[in-house]
């Protein structure tokens, strides 16, 4: 009996030894992830990122900076456009040919038809790289991951694109 309750003392002392390390290892829990970039761990919760940092992405909800929200509502609204057509095909045809008259890439008319998100399309045309995640544990936490841009310039490109063509295509926007 009273190697049991030493025992028994004894298992209690280890879980309360796990719970406060259990509670350190939480509040010190990884709340992000190394930039695929530069290495640098960026913590957007606590608003410490990288300046290639441009998208958070938390539990299916998108945080994104302006450039990538300038590129987002562009693309809705060309791909919005495209959708409506009556003719899908005679419209990517009309458009391509705008393209190309405009000088803008062929590719963001064949990515307005994605059943795609906007970051999805983000990520292919900017050439964005993209975090491998994270999770916080516990009842207030999620899991999440980030997108970053070395340049903003190919997504500026897309987004000014998107803008001539939506302009050629429907002046009255
Ligand atoms: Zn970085």
């Amino acid at each position: 009996m009273s190697t049991l309750n030493g025992n028994a003392a004894g298992e209690d002392d280890d879980d309360e030894a796990e719970d406060a390390a259990g509670g350190q290892a939480s509040s010190g829990e990884d709340d992000g992830e190394n930039c695929p970039l530069c290495g640098y761990f960026n913590s957007p919760a606590n608003g410490d990122t990288c300046n290639h940092h441009r998208v958070w992405v938390w539990d299916d909800v998108v945080e994104g900076s302006p450039v990538y929200e300038e590129f987002a509502a562009a693309w809705s609204d060309f791909s919005d456009l495209a959708s409506s057509a009556e003719d899908v095909a005679e419209f990517a045809d009309n458009a391509l040919g705008l393209a190309e008259a405009l000088a803008v890439p062929d590719a963001l008319v064949a990515y307005s038809h994605w059943e795609n998100s906007p970051l999805d399309v983000f990520v292919e045309l900017a050439g964005a790289a993209v975090g491998e995640g994270w999770t916080v544990s516990g009842p207030l936490g999620g899991s999440g991951y980030c997108v970053y841009l070395e340049s903003d310039e190919r997504a500026n490109v897309a987004t000014d694109g998107y803008r001539a063509l939506l302009a050629a295509i429907d002046p009255g926007r």
